[in-house]
């Protein structure tokens, strides 16, 4: 009824979001909600932040948008703290889908190739590129033809390894498949992906869109297994709600990104790039760790609590990114809405798969107050759907 000037490509739930605090979120009834969901994976800082507001006015009053045509400190500065001062260069973008765009043409550019390997369940974005290389025949219905020389194969699977063929110009993945139903990659398969990439002069485009910013429990999530990408993504939390993406790529690979060859307006704005200033300096290490420890906690707490839950067949996930996945007799979405009812919102994921994606700044026991009502109303839904 509201939305009628909109588009109706998202379903929408009957309440809007219209303040924020912490990790506790109120509709515009006065509702108040525990979030587990920091928008989808992007509020890790939760809401109204006092040192990403003032950073942010500051900016604001100060200027809110020059072109690229002109020095950017505040770009470099980001790009320093993004990629650790080490051996990458940044490419600046508003969103995630634009970041595998950007890692896309960079792949072919400095390849000379055009074939990519991507996987079953991944999902990369909704633009021509990144929906080529997204592995759910849903999302592609009806916008055919994508790009040709995309190759899929099962994630997780030594034999896909066959697949990376010299003709490559990169393999594209995510370390946890997050919309695909939070599938976690194997440190070996990941690991042994990797060497056959080198082996054979094909590019690893690491997809962290979702995974980075400190959501596992390291900045990027390619850090648990040693992995060391040729290029990755990030977007969703790298400017904790103020659209920005980011394309990171080895230093040798700058050649084939020099003037004219990419570039975006609004790509790596101040208002942007203020916030994401602030963002990589509080993901420092030691709020890493009290995430990792956080996540420790809860891993066991849920293990414990939930796994023997009738509708619960299985739990997957990584640091504070979590899958509960459940009985098809339960629908996920009917669980949600029960959540909702009981001020706890949550998302879903492929595979009738509750998603949680708190906030990192989410308390210890905020968190196992959340499982607490998750149990709750998972324990009874087998008894009242089934
Ligand atoms: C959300 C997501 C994207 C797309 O990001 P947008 O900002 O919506 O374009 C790409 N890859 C992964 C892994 C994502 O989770």
């Amino acid at each position: 009824m509201m939305m009628k000037h909109v588009f109706s490509t998202y379903n929408r739930f009957p309440f809007q979001i219209v303040a924020g605090n912490g990790y506790e979120l109120m509709d515009e009834q006065g509702n108040k909600y525990r979030d587990f969901t920091s928008g989808i994976g992007v509020c890790g800082l939760g809401y109204n932040v006092k040192e990403l507001n003032d950073a942010v006015t500051k900016q604001l009053g100060l200027i809110w948008h020059t072109s690229n045509l002109y020095e950017s400190q505040l770009q470099e500065e980001v790009a320093c703290k993004l990629t650790k001062g080490k051996e990458y260069l940044v490419s600046f973008c508003n969103s995630g889908t634009e970041a595998n765009e950007a890692a896309l043409k960079l792949a072919r550019k400095a390849t000379g190739k055009k074939q990519f390997l991507a996987f079953n369940h991944s999902f990369h974005g909704r633009t021509y590129g990144s929906l080529s290389v997204t592995g759910n025949e849903e999302i592609k219905a009806g916008f055919l033809p994508l790009l040709e020389d995309v190759k899929f194969a099962a994630y997780n699977d030594f034999d896909a390894l066959e697949e990376i063929t010299t003709d490559l110009a990169a393999v594209i993945l995510e370390i946890v498949q997050g919309e695909g139903g939070v599938n976690c990659g194997q440190g070996e398969w990941l690991n042994e992906v990797q060497a056959k990439c080198h082996e054979k002069g094909v590019l690893l485009i690491v997809d962290e869109v979702q995974t980075g910013m400190g959501r596992t429990g390291k900045l990027f999530a390619f850090e648990h297994f040693n992995l060391k990408p040729d290029i990755y993504t990030v977007a969703k939390g790298l400017a904790n709600g103020i659209p920005v993406g980011a394309m990171v790529g080895k230093k040798e690979l700058g050649e084939y990104f020099g003037p004219g060859s990419h570039g975006s307006t609004f790509a790596g704005n101040p208002l942007a790039m203020a916030a994401a200033n602030v963002v990589l300096d509080k993901l420092n290490p030691d709020f890493l760790d009290a995430v990792e420890q956080k996540a420790e906690f809860v891993w066991h707490y849920l293990k414990q609590e939930l796994a023997n839950v009738d509708c619960v067949e299985d739990i997957t996930g990584l640091g504070l990114m979590i899958g509960i996945h459940l009985d098809e007799k339960v629908k996920v979405n009917a669980v949600i809405k029960k959540l909702q009812n009981k001020g706890l919102l949550t998302l879903s994921a492929h595979g009738n798969t509750l998603r949680l994606l708190p906030p990192l700044i989410i308390p210890a026991s905020e968190l196992l107050a959340g499982i607490e009502v998750i149990k709750d109303v998972l324990s009874k839904c087998l008894v009242t759907e089934g």
